[in-house]
């Protein structure tokens, strides 16, 4: 830990974290017991997490100095003032929650490479994990009552579906952060306020490339932001974001941010359907409005809690908690709402399919063989490989067209690594 930091309580936090290197009692198959825990309270016993953490982090009014002079990178206040994020953790916990996120879900090389300091990844990945570690196992220490801590890990403003940079090397920086948290001491990952499904899915490869590593096999869970306008910002439904993640393995997926829970409500019910994983949900405190002094939040803490408990009745969620504009009062309510609530069993039903960028298509056939055009295939077909090879993305585009005259499904390959096999409706 940094030794700019000379706040009092500071050392405190940090002497009780766990040994650097201390591994986790881990089952057989490489879970650490606590992971496992969590993943078993999932699918019995309603988990309850917190709430937002930038909104808390602003009332304690940050210097230029604590932030190093990197204005605005909160996890810099990781190494200057842990004293900051120990307290935070600790108001949520005293609400009674489960679990809490680490302030890291900006450890990642888009945002960390905007205040050149991309090299520091795993170290504020791991600082934040540690603070969070301290902090759940002070508590814990008291009532003998397991918490959670969970690894956040937000999807940076680079998406690769745009461009802006490429799957690579978001897949390998993520890993980094992945590490960091696992050797901070999280419990589990929580990928959220997905937007790109390129991203998420390189984040859930650079948590997967982590556990490879360190043998330690920490659950996934993935939080997608659905807009107001009923797609993530790429323009994907939740139908095709299902179907895209789930088949990564991933352990738990959800819905976080951009909008309150009766925005959510229908999304929710396709997870709560089609999912073969336990369904999680922290939305904001209701739509945002924006007012002279920033945006504000209109959900009462009673009012969050009568969605949540409605959700947990009707969708059978695993997990509730909090996005932007939730406070510990919103927590609280929550708590004395659900805590101890049996998650209800799910009545799935099986829909299976292919998802593009957008949508969600079932292998329904309403004919006697359901069409698949293949053209679209560098392996298979000279003239779109040619066309690809000569970014000639015009004639692509061509090619797909007139197969998708002929069929539902058009299969489309890139490459010959699978990893870059992409399905195209
Ligand atoms: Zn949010």
């Amino acid at each position: 830990m940094s030794e700019t930091s000379g706040h009092v309580g500071a050392s405190e936090h940090v002497n009780a974290a766990r040994p650097r290197d201390a591994r986790p009692h881990t089952t057989d198959a490489g879970r650490p017991v606590r992971s496992q825990a969590l993943l078993d309270a999932l699918r019995t016993t309603v988990v309850i997490a917190d709430g937002a953490m930038g909104t808390m982090l602003q009332e304690h009014n940050p210097t230029l100095d604590d932030y190093q002079q990197l204005e605005g990178c909160n996890e810099i206040l990781n190494v200057s003032r842990p004293d900051i994020i120990a307290a935070i953790h600790d108001v949520y916990l005293e609400t009674g929650i489960d679990a809490v996120e680490t302030n890291t879900f900006g450890a990642n090389w888009s945002n960390l490479s905007d205040y050149d300091i991309e090299d520091r990844i795993e170290e504020l990945a791991r600082t934040g994990a540690e603070i969070a570690r301290a902090r759940v196992e002070a508590f814990e220490a008291r009532d003998g009552r397991v918490r959670w801590v969970l690894g956040s890990m937000g999807p940076g403003t680079k998406l690769p579906s745009l461009g802006h940079t490429t799957y690579a090397n978001l897949k390998s920086t993520f890993a980094e952060q992945a590490l960091g948290l696992i050797r901070g001491g999280a419990d589990a990952f929580l990928i959220e306020t997905s937007q790109d499904l390129l991203q998420t899915k390189s984040a859930v490869n650079g948590c997967k490339q982590a556990i490879d590593e360190t043998g330690v096999c920490l659950p996934i869970f993935v939080e997608v932001t659905v807009e107001t306008t009923g797609t993530m910002l790429m323009g994907s439904e939740i139908g095709a974001a299902l179907t895209a993640l789930e088949p990564l393995g991933i352990d738990a997926i959800g819905l976080n941010c951009a909008t309150g829970p009766t925005e959510m409500s229908e999304h929710l019910r396709h997870l709560s359907k089609f999912s073969h994983v336990p369904v999680i949900c922290m939305p904001n405190a209701g739509l945002p409005q924006l007012t002279k002094t920033g945006a504000s939040y209109p959900l009462t803490p009673e009012q969050l809690a009568t969605a949540h408990e409605q959700f947990v009745k009707e969708f059978g969620l695993g997990l509730v908690g909090g996005c932007c504009g939730t406070t510990p009062a919103h927590m609280k309510a929550v708590v004395d709402r659900l805590r101890g609530t049996p998650v209800k069993a799910r009545t799935l039903e099986v829909d299976p399919g292919v998802a593009s960028l957008y949508q969600h298509v079932s292998f329904d056939q309403d004919s006697a063989f359901l069409a698949i055009g293949e053209r679209t295939n560098a392996n298979g077909s000279r003239a779109f490989r040619d066309a690809m090879l000569a970014e000639n993305w015009d004639d692509c585009v061509d090619i797909a067209r007139a197969r998708c005259a002929t069929g539902p499904i058009c299969s489309m390959c890139a490459s010959t690594t699978s990893d870059a096999t992409v399905w195209l409706t």
